[in-house]
């Protein structure tokens, strides 16, 4: 059975190379995942038909995983992901600045987690929210950049 939800995914029909520099700007798009799941009805690979498909969410993330049954093929086992890493973490982008989102806008986060949930959208629970807030070196490393590029350095 395929799940029906919605999740985030970031794409852009601008200079990709360009928006793909900065996470924060990019152009971020909500997709259905019936819709995604169209460019997996071949192998990427060895381009045989109807690869095996399970589908599953990680928070805002959608992680697509793929098995071919050409046993020729290269690459049998292929997964993808509906974001990229923050970098220098494990966190998907999404689910970081989401969360980011929700604190900067002073925002109640379980308000908008139940706006989420009512949408059927993929969103990270109240828990990794309070946990992204408690990361030390989160705080450090990605809160402040982001911060003062958005609010300091837009003036
Ligand atoms: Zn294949």
């Amino acid at each position: 059975m395929i799940m029906m939800c919605f999740f985030i995914i970031c794409v852009s029909s601008l200079n990709v190379k360009e928006s793909s520099q900065n996470l924060l700007t990019e152009p971020k798009h909500i997709g259905f995942l019936s819709q995604l799941l169209l460019l997996f009805t071949f192998c990427h690979t060895c381009k045989a038909n109807k690869p095996e498909v399970s589908a599953r969410q990680e928070g805002t993330m959608a992680v697509v995983t793929t098995t071919c049954h050409n046993p020729a093929c290269k690459r049998q086992v292929c997964t993808w992901r509906s974001q990229p890493n923050i970098p220098g973490t494990q966190i998907a982008a999404g689910n970081f600045l989401s969360c980011f989102a929700i604190l900067l806008a002073g925002a109640s986060p379980s308000k908008v987690i139940q706006i989420f949930l009512h949408m059927g959208l993929g969103c990270v629970t109240l828990r990794t929210f309070f946990r992204y807030q408690r990361v030390r070196s989160i705080q450090k490393n990605i809160h402040w950049p982001l911060y003062s590029r958005l609010f300091i350095f837009q003036a």
